[in-house]
Protein backbone atom coordinates (compact mmCIF):
# COMPACT_ATOMS: atom_id res chain seq x y z
CA UNK A 1 0.00 0.00 0.00
CA UNK A 2 2.63 2.22 1.51
CA UNK A 3 5.00 1.60 -2.02
CA UNK A 4 1.96 1.56 -4.44
CA UNK A 5 1.64 5.48 -2.82
CA UNK A 6 5.31 5.95 -3.17
CA UNK A 7 5.58 4.87 -6.60
CA UNK A 8 2.46 7.16 -7.58
CA UNK A 9 3.93 10.29 -6.22
CA UNK A 10 7.26 9.63 -7.98
CA UNK A 11 5.86 8.38 -11.35
CA UNK A 12 3.83 12.09 -10.59
CA UNK A 13 7.35 14.14 -10.46
CA UNK A 14 9.04 12.12 -13.31
CA UNK A 15 6.28 12.84 -15.70
CA UNK A 16 5.86 16.66 -14.07
CA UNK A 17 9.66 16.92 -14.64
CA UNK A 18 9.30 15.02 -17.86
CA UNK A 19 6.69 17.51 -19.08
CA UNK A 20 7.70 20.88 -17.79
CA UNK A 21 11.16 20.60 -17.63
CA UNK A 22 13.21 17.95 -19.78
CA UNK A 23 11.14 17.95 -22.81
CA UNK A 24 11.50 21.96 -23.43
CA UNK A 25 14.78 22.02 -22.45
CA UNK A 26 16.19 18.44 -24.89
CA UNK A 27 14.04 20.51 -27.10
CA UNK A 28 15.56 23.49 -26.92
CA UNK A 29 19.24 21.86 -26.68
CA UNK A 30 18.62 19.68 -29.79
CA UNK A 31 17.08 22.35 -31.94
CA UNK A 32 20.24 24.45 -31.23
CA UNK A 33 22.32 21.78 -31.77
CA UNK A 34 20.74 21.29 -34.76
CA UNK A 35 21.15 24.97 -36.11
CA UNK A 36 25.21 25.13 -35.31
CA UNK A 37 25.39 21.89 -37.63
CA UNK A 38 23.82 23.30 -40.42
CA UNK A 39 25.52 26.97 -39.40
CA UNK A 40 28.99 24.88 -39.69
CA UNK A 41 27.26 22.88 -42.82
CA UNK A 42 26.41 25.95 -44.84
CA UNK A 43 29.34 27.89 -43.78
CA UNK A 44 27.28 30.61 -42.56
CA UNK A 45 29.85 32.29 -40.20
CA UNK A 46 32.76 32.16 -43.05
CA UNK A 47 29.99 34.11 -45.30
CA UNK A 48 29.07 36.97 -42.72
CA UNK A 49 32.80 37.27 -42.51
CA UNK A 50 32.91 37.95 -46.42
CA UNK A 51 30.01 39.64 -46.71
CA UNK A 52 31.19 42.41 -44.12
CA UNK A 53 34.48 42.31 -45.64
CA UNK A 54 32.98 42.55 -48.72
CA UNK A 55 31.10 45.85 -47.41
CA UNK A 56 34.32 47.24 -45.93
CA UNK A 57 35.89 46.67 -49.04
CA UNK A 58 33.33 48.65 -51.09
CA UNK A 59 33.36 51.55 -48.60
CA UNK A 60 37.42 51.77 -48.61
CA UNK A 61 37.42 51.88 -52.21
CA UNK A 62 34.81 54.49 -52.56
CA UNK A 63 37.63 56.26 -49.67
CA UNK A 64 40.31 55.72 -51.77
CA UNK A 65 38.81 57.09 -55.05
CA UNK A 66 37.54 60.49 -53.05
CA UNK A 67 40.80 60.87 -51.67
CA UNK A 68 42.52 60.83 -55.37
CA UNK A 69 39.52 62.88 -56.46
CA UNK A 70 39.54 65.46 -54.05
CA UNK A 71 43.24 66.42 -54.49
CA UNK A 72 42.68 66.08 -58.17
CA UNK A 73 40.15 69.20 -57.77
CA UNK A 74 42.08 71.02 -55.62
CA UNK A 75 45.00 71.28 -58.11
CA UNK A 76 42.55 71.77 -61.06
CA UNK A 77 40.96 75.01 -58.85
CA UNK A 78 44.53 76.26 -58.89
CA UNK A 79 44.83 75.87 -62.54
CA UNK A 80 45.76 79.22 -64.48
CA UNK A 81 43.74 80.44 -66.83
CA UNK A 82 44.54 80.09 -70.95
CA UNK A 83 44.41 83.98 -71.26
CA UNK A 84 47.36 84.04 -68.41
CA UNK A 85 50.69 84.51 -69.63
CA UNK A 86 53.19 81.45 -69.99
CA UNK A 87 55.29 82.97 -67.14
CA UNK A 88 52.20 83.28 -64.94
CA UNK A 89 50.91 79.46 -66.31
CA UNK A 90 54.18 78.57 -65.56
CA UNK A 91 54.50 79.70 -61.97
CA UNK A 92 50.93 78.97 -61.07
CA UNK A 93 51.59 75.42 -62.62
CA UNK A 94 55.08 75.37 -60.51
CA UNK A 95 53.29 75.96 -57.26
CA UNK A 96 50.66 73.53 -57.63
CA UNK A 97 53.32 70.85 -57.97
CA UNK A 98 55.27 72.67 -55.53
CA UNK A 99 52.14 71.96 -53.04
CA UNK A 100 51.68 68.58 -53.82
CA UNK A 101 54.29 66.17 -53.51
CA UNK A 102 51.57 63.15 -54.98
CA UNK A 103 51.93 65.04 -58.38
CA UNK A 104 55.06 64.06 -60.43
CA UNK A 105 53.79 66.38 -63.09
CA UNK A 106 50.92 68.64 -64.02
CA UNK A 107 50.51 70.31 -67.25
CA UNK A 108 48.30 72.46 -69.57
CA UNK A 109 47.56 71.65 -73.22
CA UNK A 110 45.67 74.66 -75.08
CA UNK A 111 45.51 73.67 -79.10
CA UNK A 112 46.50 77.36 -79.96
CA UNK A 113 49.78 77.30 -77.52
CA UNK A 114 50.74 73.59 -77.22
CA UNK A 115 51.53 71.80 -73.51
CA UNK A 116 52.91 73.42 -70.48
CA UNK A 117 54.51 70.78 -68.44
CA UNK A 118 55.92 71.96 -65.03
CA UNK A 119 57.23 68.42 -63.04
CA UNK A 120 58.58 67.78 -59.37
CA UNK A 121 62.10 68.18 -59.88
CA UNK A 122 63.43 65.05 -57.90
CA UNK A 123 61.25 63.02 -59.48
CA UNK A 124 61.22 63.65 -63.01
CA UNK A 125 64.51 64.22 -65.29
CA UNK A 126 64.04 67.23 -67.40
CA UNK A 127 64.25 64.54 -70.07
CA UNK A 128 61.29 62.76 -69.68
CA UNK A 129 59.66 65.88 -69.35
CA UNK A 130 60.10 66.59 -72.62
CA UNK A 131 59.31 63.92 -73.89
CA UNK A 132 55.86 63.75 -72.02
CA UNK A 133 55.26 66.83 -74.02
CA UNK A 134 55.58 66.06 -77.18
CA UNK A 135 53.28 62.65 -76.16
CA UNK A 136 50.87 64.55 -75.00
CA UNK A 137 51.10 67.06 -78.05
CA UNK A 138 50.64 64.50 -80.51
CA UNK A 139 47.62 62.61 -78.90
CA UNK A 140 45.78 65.52 -77.92
CA UNK A 141 46.28 67.43 -81.40
CA UNK A 142 44.73 64.01 -82.35
CA UNK A 143 42.05 63.72 -79.71
CA UNK A 144 41.99 67.20 -77.59
CA UNK A 145 38.67 67.81 -78.82
CA UNK A 146 36.92 64.66 -78.80
CA UNK A 147 38.19 64.11 -75.17
CA UNK A 148 36.67 67.90 -74.29
CA UNK A 149 33.50 66.82 -75.74
CA UNK A 150 33.04 63.41 -73.47
CA UNK A 151 34.15 65.20 -70.53
CA UNK A 152 31.99 67.99 -71.13
CA UNK A 153 29.20 65.64 -70.76
CA UNK A 154 30.31 63.95 -67.73
CA UNK A 155 29.03 65.08 -64.13
CA UNK A 156 32.73 64.88 -63.06
CA UNK A 157 35.15 66.60 -66.17
CA UNK A 158 37.74 63.98 -65.00
CA UNK A 159 39.01 61.22 -66.83
CA UNK A 160 41.84 59.14 -65.79
CA UNK A 161 45.07 56.63 -67.44
CA UNK A 162 46.54 54.37 -65.44
CA UNK A 163 50.11 53.26 -66.53
CA UNK A 164 51.69 50.33 -64.90
CA UNK A 165 55.61 49.07 -65.97
CA UNK A 166 58.42 47.40 -64.35
CA UNK A 167 60.56 48.99 -62.40
CA UNK A 168 63.77 47.22 -60.97
CA UNK A 169 62.11 43.81 -60.69
CA UNK A 170 58.61 45.46 -58.45
CA UNK A 171 55.46 47.39 -59.95
CA UNK A 172 55.32 50.87 -60.82
CA UNK A 173 51.88 52.00 -60.76
CA UNK A 174 51.01 55.47 -61.99
CA UNK A 175 47.89 56.71 -62.91
CA UNK A 176 46.79 60.45 -64.48
CA UNK A 177 43.97 62.65 -64.53
CA UNK A 178 42.87 64.51 -67.38
CA UNK A 179 40.21 66.95 -67.15
CA UNK A 180 38.64 69.27 -68.98
CA UNK A 181 37.94 73.43 -68.04
CA UNK A 182 33.96 74.06 -68.96
CA UNK A 183 34.25 77.70 -69.18
CA UNK A 184 37.36 77.98 -71.29
CA UNK A 185 36.52 75.08 -74.21
CA UNK A 186 33.91 77.36 -76.50
CA UNK A 187 36.70 77.99 -79.60
CA UNK A 188 39.35 75.28 -79.28
CA UNK A 189 40.26 72.26 -76.74
CA UNK A 190 41.96 73.05 -73.74
CA UNK A 191 42.56 70.42 -71.06
CA UNK A 192 44.48 69.98 -67.83
CA UNK A 193 46.18 66.83 -66.12
CA UNK A 194 48.18 65.78 -62.99
CA UNK A 195 50.03 62.59 -63.05
CA UNK A 196 49.95 60.98 -59.23
CA UNK A 197 53.90 59.69 -58.92
CA UNK A 198 54.13 56.04 -58.80
CA UNK A 199 56.64 56.09 -56.03
CA UNK A 200 54.69 58.39 -53.68
CA UNK A 201 51.54 56.32 -54.54
CA UNK A 202 53.86 52.95 -53.63
CA UNK A 203 55.26 54.59 -50.39
CA UNK A 204 53.25 57.35 -48.78
CA UNK A 205 49.41 57.51 -50.50
CA UNK A 206 48.92 53.54 -50.56
CA UNK A 207 49.96 52.91 -47.00
CA UNK A 208 48.34 55.97 -45.20
CA UNK A 209 45.51 55.03 -46.96
CA UNK A 210 45.71 51.59 -45.56
CA UNK A 211 46.60 52.34 -42.26
CA UNK A 212 43.65 54.13 -42.23
CA UNK A 213 41.14 51.71 -43.53
CA UNK A 214 42.43 49.52 -40.67
CA UNK A 215 42.03 51.46 -37.75
CA UNK A 216 39.80 50.43 -35.05
CA UNK A 217 37.74 53.89 -35.55
CA UNK A 218 37.31 53.27 -39.35
CA UNK A 219 36.15 49.28 -39.03
CA UNK A 220 33.90 50.52 -36.42
CA UNK A 221 32.03 53.37 -38.00
CA UNK A 222 32.62 53.89 -41.64
CA UNK A 223 29.87 56.30 -41.88
CA UNK A 224 30.54 58.22 -39.33
CA UNK A 225 33.89 59.01 -40.75
CA UNK A 226 33.10 59.22 -44.04
CA UNK A 227 29.81 60.40 -44.48
CA UNK A 228 25.97 59.42 -45.28
CA UNK A 229 25.34 57.01 -47.78
CA UNK A 230 26.91 54.42 -46.40
CA UNK A 231 23.43 52.92 -44.42
CA UNK A 232 23.75 49.35 -46.62
CA UNK A 233 27.20 48.97 -46.21
CA UNK A 234 28.61 48.93 -42.69
CA UNK A 235 30.56 45.99 -41.10
CA UNK A 236 29.11 43.52 -39.12
CA UNK A 237 29.68 42.64 -35.66
CA UNK A 238 32.51 40.17 -36.61
CA UNK A 239 34.99 41.98 -37.97
CA UNK A 240 34.36 44.96 -35.03
CA UNK A 241 35.61 42.35 -32.48
CA UNK A 242 38.54 44.23 -30.98
CA UNK A 243 40.98 40.45 -31.07
CA UNK A 244 40.45 40.46 -34.75
CA UNK A 245 42.51 42.38 -36.39
CA UNK A 246 42.42 43.31 -39.72
CA UNK A 247 44.75 44.03 -42.64
CA UNK A 248 44.75 45.22 -46.30
CA UNK A 249 46.64 44.87 -49.45
CA UNK A 250 46.84 47.16 -52.64
CA UNK A 251 48.03 44.63 -55.62
CA UNK A 252 47.89 44.52 -59.01
CA UNK A 253 44.22 43.01 -60.40
CA UNK A 254 45.56 41.96 -63.70
CA UNK A 255 45.50 38.28 -63.45
CA UNK A 256 49.08 37.17 -64.52
CA UNK A 257 50.52 39.72 -62.00
CA UNK A 258 48.27 38.91 -58.91
CA UNK A 259 50.69 37.25 -57.08
CA UNK A 260 49.16 38.76 -53.03
CA UNK A 261 53.30 38.14 -52.81
CA UNK A 262 53.93 41.15 -55.16
CA UNK A 263 51.77 43.49 -53.54
CA UNK A 264 51.95 47.53 -53.94
CA UNK A 265 51.10 48.15 -50.60
CA UNK A 266 50.40 46.30 -47.43
CA UNK A 267 49.12 47.71 -43.74
CA UNK A 268 50.58 46.46 -40.89
CA UNK A 269 50.47 42.10 -39.82
CA UNK A 270 49.21 40.90 -43.46
CA UNK A 271 51.87 38.30 -42.86
CA UNK A 272 52.01 35.61 -45.61
CA UNK A 273 48.96 34.61 -47.22
CA UNK A 274 46.00 35.59 -49.66
CA UNK A 275 43.39 38.03 -49.30
CA UNK A 276 40.01 36.37 -48.03
CA UNK A 277 38.28 38.54 -50.12
CA UNK A 278 39.82 41.20 -52.87
CA UNK A 279 37.67 44.02 -54.70
CA UNK A 280 39.08 44.99 -57.92
CA UNK A 281 39.60 49.26 -58.21
CA UNK A 282 37.83 51.46 -60.84
CA UNK A 283 38.61 54.76 -61.51
CA UNK A 284 41.45 56.31 -60.55
CA UNK A 285 42.93 53.20 -59.66
CA UNK A 286 42.43 50.59 -62.34
CA UNK A 287 44.25 47.93 -62.86
CA UNK A 288 44.56 47.47 -58.72
CA UNK A 289 42.69 45.53 -56.66
CA UNK A 290 42.25 45.86 -52.78
CA UNK A 291 42.44 42.79 -50.62
CA UNK A 292 41.30 42.28 -46.56
CA UNK A 293 42.18 39.08 -44.41
CA UNK A 294 42.56 39.08 -40.46
CA UNK A 295 46.12 39.31 -39.02
CA UNK A 296 47.20 35.95 -37.99
CA UNK A 297 43.96 34.26 -38.41
CA UNK A 298 41.20 33.12 -41.10
CA UNK A 299 37.27 33.64 -41.52
CA UNK A 300 37.49 29.36 -41.01
CA UNK A 301 39.05 29.08 -38.27
CA UNK A 302 37.17 31.90 -36.45
CA UNK A 303 34.03 29.82 -37.61
CA UNK A 304 35.78 26.44 -36.69
CA UNK A 305 36.27 27.57 -33.07
CA UNK A 306 32.72 29.90 -32.80
CA UNK A 307 30.93 26.15 -33.72
CA UNK A 308 33.44 24.14 -31.45
CA UNK A 309 32.35 26.93 -28.59
CA UNK A 310 28.55 26.05 -29.42
CA UNK A 311 28.86 22.61 -29.12
CA UNK A 312 30.69 22.72 -26.26
CA UNK A 313 28.25 25.22 -24.56
CA UNK A 314 25.99 22.94 -25.50
CA UNK A 315 27.07 19.71 -24.27
CA UNK A 316 28.16 21.87 -20.91
CA UNK A 317 24.20 22.81 -21.03
CA UNK A 318 23.35 19.31 -21.32
CA UNK A 319 25.53 18.10 -18.35
CA UNK A 320 24.20 20.77 -16.21
CA UNK A 321 20.75 19.89 -17.01
CA UNK A 322 20.99 15.97 -16.50
CA UNK A 323 22.95 16.72 -13.38
CA UNK A 324 20.29 19.10 -12.06
CA UNK A 325 17.69 16.82 -13.15
CA UNK A 326 19.28 13.92 -10.82
CA UNK A 327 19.92 15.93 -8.05
CA UNK A 328 16.44 17.49 -7.97
CA UNK A 329 15.41 13.87 -8.32
CA UNK A 330 16.84 12.91 -5.73
CA UNK A 331 15.74 15.52 -2.93
CA UNK A 332 12.54 15.22 -4.22
CA UNK A 333 12.53 11.39 -4.09
CA UNK A 334 14.11 11.69 0.04
CA UNK A 335 11.72 14.02 0.44
CA UNK A 336 8.95 11.78 -0.86
CA UNK A 337 10.63 9.25 1.36
CA UNK A 338 10.90 11.21 4.32
CA UNK A 339 7.24 12.52 4.45
CA UNK A 340 6.28 8.57 4.03
CA UNK A 341 8.35 7.92 7.33
CA UNK A 342 6.75 10.93 9.32
CA UNK A 343 3.06 9.79 8.16
CA UNK A 344 4.69 6.25 9.52
CA UNK A 345 5.60 7.68 12.89
CA UNK A 346 2.93 9.08 13.79
CA UNK A 347 0.41 6.32 13.29
CA UNK A 348 3.25 3.94 14.98
CA UNK A 349 3.67 6.42 18.00
CA UNK A 350 -0.48 6.89 18.07
CA UNK A 351 -0.39 2.88 18.26
CA UNK A 352 2.16 2.65 20.33
CA UNK A 353 0.37 5.32 23.27
CA UNK A 354 -3.14 3.78 23.02
CA UNK A 355 -1.96 0.00 23.83
CA UNK A 356 -0.90 1.13 27.35
CA UNK A 357 -3.15 3.24 28.09
CA UNK A 358 -5.92 0.80 27.33
CA UNK A 359 -4.02 -1.47 29.32
CA UNK A 360 -4.00 0.95 32.53
CA UNK A 361 -7.47 1.72 31.78
CA UNK A 362 -8.27 -1.98 31.71
CA UNK A 363 -6.82 -2.87 34.72
CA UNK A 364 -7.70 0.76 36.89
CA UNK A 365 -11.23 0.07 36.00
CA UNK A 366 -11.21 -3.35 37.11
CA UNK A 367 -9.44 -2.34 40.44
CA UNK A 368 -11.90 0.34 41.22
CA UNK A 369 -15.10 -2.30 40.11
CA UNK A 370 -13.60 -4.08 43.77
CA UNK A 371 -13.86 -7.33 42.02
CA UNK A 372 -10.38 -8.62 42.77
CA UNK A 373 -10.19 -9.99 46.42
CA UNK A 374 -6.44 -11.47 46.90
CA UNK A 375 -3.71 -9.25 47.40
CA UNK A 376 -1.73 -11.21 44.86
CA UNK A 377 -4.22 -10.54 42.20
CA UNK A 378 -3.72 -6.72 43.19
CA UNK A 379 -0.58 -6.61 43.26
CA UNK A 380 -0.38 -7.73 39.84
CA UNK A 381 -2.36 -5.62 38.55
CA UNK A 382 -0.62 -2.59 40.39
CA UNK A 383 2.70 -4.08 38.59
CA UNK A 384 1.12 -4.12 35.26
CA UNK A 385 -0.21 -0.39 35.56
CA UNK A 386 3.07 0.96 36.56
CA UNK A 387 5.18 -1.12 34.25
CA UNK A 388 2.59 -0.01 31.23
CA UNK A 389 2.89 3.66 32.42
CA UNK A 390 6.92 3.12 32.60
CA UNK A 391 6.53 2.60 28.86
CA UNK A 392 4.72 5.15 28.21
CA UNK A 393 7.12 7.79 29.83
CA UNK A 394 9.71 6.16 28.14
CA UNK A 395 7.79 6.69 25.24
CA UNK A 396 7.15 10.33 25.60
CA UNK A 397 10.61 10.62 26.82
CA UNK A 398 12.25 9.39 23.61
CA UNK A 399 9.50 11.91 21.50
CA UNK A 400 10.73 14.20 23.94
CA UNK A 401 14.45 14.35 23.75
CA UNK A 402 14.00 13.27 19.62
CA UNK A 403 12.01 17.19 19.30
CA UNK A 404 14.87 19.09 21.39
CA UNK A 405 17.48 17.42 19.15
CA UNK A 406 15.69 18.47 16.34
CA UNK A 407 15.21 21.90 17.44
CA UNK A 408 18.97 21.74 18.61
CA UNK A 409 18.27 22.68 22.35
CA UNK A 410 19.22 18.95 23.43
CA UNK A 411 21.19 19.61 26.44
CA UNK A 412 23.60 17.14 28.83
CA UNK A 413 24.34 17.05 32.01
CA UNK A 414 28.05 15.71 32.44
CA UNK A 415 28.73 14.30 35.75
CA UNK A 416 31.44 11.75 37.31
CA UNK A 417 29.39 8.32 37.01
CA UNK A 418 30.39 5.01 38.30
CA UNK A 419 28.62 3.56 35.00
CA UNK A 420 29.24 -0.01 35.98
CA UNK A 421 26.51 0.84 38.84
CA UNK A 422 24.28 2.47 36.31
CA UNK A 423 24.45 -0.17 33.52
CA UNK A 424 23.72 -2.71 36.82
CA UNK A 425 20.54 -0.53 38.14
CA UNK A 426 19.30 -0.07 34.81
CA UNK A 427 19.00 -3.75 34.01
CA UNK A 428 17.85 -4.40 37.45
CA UNK A 429 14.70 -2.43 37.11
CA UNK A 430 14.28 -4.29 32.98
CA UNK A 431 15.28 -8.42 34.62
CA UNK A 432 12.40 -9.09 35.44
CA UNK A 433 10.62 -8.56 32.31
CA UNK A 434 13.21 -9.85 30.37
CA UNK A 435 13.22 -13.03 32.48
CA UNK A 436 9.26 -13.46 32.20
CA UNK A 437 9.46 -13.28 28.49
CA UNK A 438 11.39 -16.34 28.18
CA UNK A 439 14.96 -14.69 27.53
CA UNK A 440 18.65 -16.02 29.07
CA UNK A 441 19.95 -13.16 30.40
CA UNK A 442 23.75 -12.70 30.26
CA UNK A 443 25.04 -10.00 32.02
CA UNK A 444 29.16 -9.04 32.02
CA UNK A 445 30.25 -6.27 33.21
CA UNK A 446 33.96 -6.32 34.05
CA UNK A 447 35.61 -5.48 37.54
CA UNK A 448 37.59 -2.19 37.81
CA UNK A 449 35.61 -0.04 35.14
CA UNK A 450 36.69 3.76 36.13
CA UNK A 451 34.14 5.95 36.50
CA UNK A 452 33.69 8.31 33.54
CA UNK A 453 31.72 11.87 33.31
CA UNK A 454 28.74 11.23 31.16
CA UNK A 455 24.52 12.34 31.31
CA UNK A 456 23.59 9.17 33.54
CA UNK A 457 19.86 9.55 32.66
CA UNK A 458 21.12 9.76 28.58
CA UNK A 459 23.06 6.55 29.17
CA UNK A 460 20.45 4.81 30.89
CA UNK A 461 17.85 5.99 27.90
CA UNK A 462 20.31 4.59 25.02
CA UNK A 463 20.60 1.41 27.35
CA UNK A 464 17.16 1.01 27.49
CA UNK A 465 16.38 1.76 23.76
CA UNK A 466 18.95 -0.85 22.35
CA UNK A 467 17.48 -3.69 25.31
CA UNK A 468 14.00 -3.03 24.51
CA UNK A 469 14.97 -3.31 20.79
CA UNK A 470 16.63 -6.75 21.66
CA UNK A 471 13.63 -8.21 23.25
CA UNK A 472 11.20 -6.66 20.37
CA UNK A 473 13.22 -8.09 17.36
CA UNK A 474 13.89 -11.58 18.73
CA UNK A 475 11.65 -14.70 17.24
CA UNK A 476 12.87 -18.06 17.74
CA UNK A 477 15.92 -18.07 19.92
CA UNK A 478 15.51 -15.58 22.67
CA UNK A 479 18.41 -14.18 24.33
CA UNK A 480 19.98 -11.18 25.56
CA UNK A 481 23.76 -10.25 26.31
CA UNK A 482 24.75 -7.15 27.85
CA UNK A 483 28.65 -6.46 28.10
CA UNK A 484 30.43 -3.88 29.53
CA UNK A 485 34.41 -3.60 29.46
CA UNK A 486 37.65 -1.35 28.62
CA UNK A 487 39.29 -1.51 25.47
CA UNK A 488 42.40 0.95 25.86
CA UNK A 489 40.77 4.37 26.06
CA UNK A 490 37.67 3.40 25.20
CA UNK A 491 34.77 1.85 27.60
CA UNK A 492 32.31 -0.36 24.80
CA UNK A 493 29.12 -1.29 26.00
CA UNK A 494 27.27 -4.19 23.99
CA UNK A 495 23.64 -5.65 23.66
CA UNK A 496 23.39 -8.34 21.57
CA UNK A 497 20.69 -10.63 20.78
CA UNK A 498 19.92 -13.54 18.35
CA UNK A 499 16.82 -12.43 16.61
CA UNK A 500 16.48 -11.57 13.61
CA UNK A 501 18.83 -9.68 12.28
CA UNK A 502 19.32 -6.43 10.09
CA UNK A 503 20.16 -6.75 6.13
CA UNK A 504 23.64 -5.45 5.15
CA UNK A 505 22.24 -2.44 2.63
CA UNK A 506 19.91 -1.44 6.24
CA UNK A 507 22.48 -1.27 8.82
CA UNK A 508 23.49 1.98 8.30
CA UNK A 509 20.27 3.59 7.80
CA UNK A 510 18.57 2.48 11.08
CA UNK A 511 20.12 4.84 12.77
CA UNK A 512 18.38 7.34 10.66
CA UNK A 513 15.14 9.51 12.35
CA UNK A 514 11.99 7.25 11.49
CA UNK A 515 13.67 4.39 9.49
CA UNK A 516 12.31 1.11 10.15
CA UNK A 517 13.64 -2.07 8.35
CA UNK A 518 11.17 -4.04 6.01
CA UNK A 519 11.23 -6.80 8.28
CA UNK A 520 7.53 -8.28 8.64
CA UNK A 521 8.43 -8.48 12.18
CA UNK A 522 9.24 -5.02 12.48
CA UNK A 523 6.05 -3.68 10.88
CA UNK A 524 4.07 -6.19 13.44
CA UNK A 525 6.10 -4.89 16.09
CA UNK A 526 5.54 -1.30 17.51
CA UNK A 527 7.78 1.19 17.17
CA UNK A 528 8.44 4.96 16.45
CA UNK A 529 11.72 4.88 14.16
CA UNK A 530 13.47 7.48 16.95
CA UNK A 531 15.32 5.24 19.19
CA UNK A 532 18.00 4.58 17.11
CA UNK A 533 18.61 7.88 16.10
CA UNK A 534 18.42 8.90 19.80
CA UNK A 535 21.18 6.17 20.73
CA UNK A 536 23.31 7.46 18.17
CA UNK A 537 22.84 11.13 19.15
CA UNK A 538 23.83 10.66 22.78
CA UNK A 539 26.84 8.32 22.12
CA UNK A 540 28.34 11.01 19.60
CA UNK A 541 27.65 13.74 22.40
CA UNK A 542 29.48 11.63 24.17
CA UNK A 543 32.20 11.89 22.19
CA UNK A 544 31.62 7.92 21.34
CA UNK A 545 29.79 6.42 18.24
CA UNK A 546 27.48 3.32 17.88
CA UNK A 547 28.15 0.63 15.64
CA UNK A 548 26.19 -2.09 14.84
CA UNK A 549 27.26 -6.12 13.67
CA UNK A 550 24.38 -8.26 12.53
CA UNK A 551 23.61 -11.17 10.48
CA UNK A 552 20.20 -11.79 9.36
CA UNK A 553 18.09 -14.63 11.04
CA UNK A 554 21.10 -14.96 13.28
CA UNK A 555 21.07 -12.30 14.94
CA UNK A 556 22.43 -8.41 16.12
CA UNK A 557 25.31 -6.73 18.25
CA UNK A 558 25.31 -2.56 19.10
CA UNK A 559 27.94 -1.72 20.85
CA UNK A 560 28.43 1.77 22.17
CA UNK A 561 31.94 3.47 22.78
CA UNK A 562 32.47 5.92 24.81
CA UNK A 563 35.95 7.83 25.84
CA UNK A 564 37.22 6.95 29.28
CA UNK A 565 38.67 11.42 28.85
CA UNK A 566 36.23 13.46 29.96
CA UNK A 567 34.31 14.49 26.48
CA UNK A 568 34.69 17.86 25.68
CA UNK A 569 30.59 18.68 25.51
P1 LIG B 1 11.91 1.29 16.50
O1 LIG B 1 11.03 2.12 17.30
O2 LIG B 1 11.31 0.92 15.20
O3 LIG B 1 12.45 0.11 17.23
P2 LIG B 1 14.67 2.14 16.37
O4 LIG B 1 15.26 3.41 15.94
O5 LIG B 1 14.96 1.68 17.74
O6 LIG B 1 13.12 2.25 16.10
O7 LIG B 1 15.13 1.02 15.36
C1 LIG B 1 15.10 1.25 14.00
C2 LIG B 1 14.94 -0.05 13.24
O8 LIG B 1 16.13 -0.82 13.32
C3 LIG B 1 13.89 -0.93 13.80
O9 LIG B 1 12.62 -0.58 13.25
C4 LIG B 1 14.32 -2.29 13.34
O10 LIG B 1 13.91 -2.50 11.99
C5 LIG B 1 15.84 -2.20 13.36
N1 LIG B 1 16.41 -2.77 14.61
C6 LIG B 1 16.80 -2.08 15.69
N2 LIG B 1 17.31 -2.91 16.62
C7 LIG B 1 17.25 -4.18 16.10
C8 LIG B 1 17.63 -5.47 16.58
N3 LIG B 1 18.16 -5.66 17.80
N4 LIG B 1 17.41 -6.51 15.75
C9 LIG B 1 16.86 -6.33 14.53
N5 LIG B 1 16.49 -5.13 14.03
C10 LIG B 1 16.69 -4.06 14.82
Amino acid sequence: MKSKRDSNARFRLVLTLGLAVVLPALTLIFVNFQHVKSIQRDKNVEALIHRDFQYLLTISAKKMASKAYAMTEKAREAFPSVDDSDDEKRRKLDQIVANNPAFAHVFLYDAKKGVILQRQRDLMTEKEAEESVKGYSTWFNLEGAYYCGVLGRKSKPVMWMASESERSGSLAYATTAIFSFPERHNDRPVLGGVSFDSKHLKETFFPELLKELTSPDFIKDPEQLYGQGFHELMPGEVIEHPDQKLSMMVYPADALKAEPDRPLAVSAGWGNGKPEVSYKLDDPFRGLALGIKFQGTTAEAISRRWVWQSFLILGVLSVLMIGGLVLTYRSVNKQVALARLKSDFVSNVSHELRTPLALIRLYAETLELGRITTQEKKHEYYSIIRKESERLSALINNILDFSRIEAGGKEYDFRETDIAELVRNTLDSYRYQIEQQGFVFEEQIDPGIPSVKVDREAIARALVNLVNNALKYSDNEKFLGVRLYREQSMLKLEVSDRGIGIDRNEQSRIFEKFYRTCDPLVHNTKGSGLGLSLVRHITRAHGGDVEVESTPGRGSKFTLSLPLANPST
